[in-house]
């Protein structure tokens, strides 16, 4: 415990470092201490975090040697993002919420499958209003010696905002070793091309990397990598709100006290 909370001590996610770690705390079973914090009034928004774990359903995503699903490891991770950034007051909806994805009997090849499940995102997502969308996914190479998040955005400021945040406490907290900087995200992801709200994808890691695939493995890694994805998140609510016409006349309350 103390080691994670010394790790994730860097200026700018104090706070939501400490308040999350108490949050873990409490529904870790591995965690016996906690952290003596008390929590900070919720800072509130008409924004609507989208959280997108890519694939499932049909689609795994990309496979480990070991069989592992990329989908699995974004749903586990996009959950717990759900659970912190709840925490935190942020109002949020998930594009899927379990590996099952109920498809109509319309829609008969895989390929079938991943149109229609792409399209509802879609429809989600535009349908939504004031959204923000933070995808994630897992890296896959083959080669492998590329390891470390990565964040892409869409041309956006808002986009650019967020994706720079979650970068940012990846290098302090997650990858520190990695010298991998937020791009913009290529026009082959048919969701990214079809949505219109500022919105990022998370690469949290590689599956084919031994060294991530080993830490993508456990859930307090899982929990770390939601923790940086929220803290980004937090980090970038002022530019998140001005985005949308909103004012941050409530943001000394996310305080320490
Ligand atoms: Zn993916």
């Amino acid at each position: 415990m103390k080691k994670l909370v010394k790790e994730l001590f860097i200026p700018g996610i104090i706070v939501v470092s400490m308040v999350a770690m108490t949050f873990m705390a409490t529904f870790s079973d591995d965690i016996k201490t906690t952290v003596d914090v008390m929590a900070p009034a919720v800072y509130k928004s008409d924004v609507t975090l989208i959280i997108d774990p890519g694939h499932g359903g049909a689609d795994g995503g990309a496979v480990s040697d070991s069989g592992a699903k990329e989908s699995e490891i974004n749903l586990a991770v996009a959950l717990k993002i759900r659970d912190l950034a709840g925490f935190f007051g942020v109002d949020t909806i998930m594009t899927r919420q379990s590996e099952e994805i109920p498809y109509p009997e319309s829609t008969g090849t895989i390929r079938e499958k991943k149109v229609y499940d792409q399209n509802s995102r879609v429809d989600l997502v535009n349908s939504t209003e004031n959204a923000i969308l933070i995808s994630v996914h897992q890296n896959n190479y083959p080669d492998a010696s590329p390891s470390g998040g990565q964040i892409f955005y869409t041309e956006n400021d808002c986009s650019i905002v967020l994706a720079g945040n979650i970068q940012e406490v990846f290098s302090s907290s997650i990858s520190p070793d990695s010298t991998r900087a937020p791009s913009v995200i290529g026009d082959d992801i048919y969701l990214f091309q079809k949505i219109d709200c500022p919105a990022v994808l998370v690469e949290c890691g590689f599956m084919s990397n031994p060294g991530d695939f080993a830490l993508l493995s456990t859930d307090s890694y899982r929990s770390k990598l939601a923790l940086a994805v929220v803290s980004g998140y937090l980090q970038s609510e002022d530019d998140i709100n001005s985005y949308y016409g909103g004012t941050n006349e409530s943001k000394d309350s996310i305080l320490l006290y």
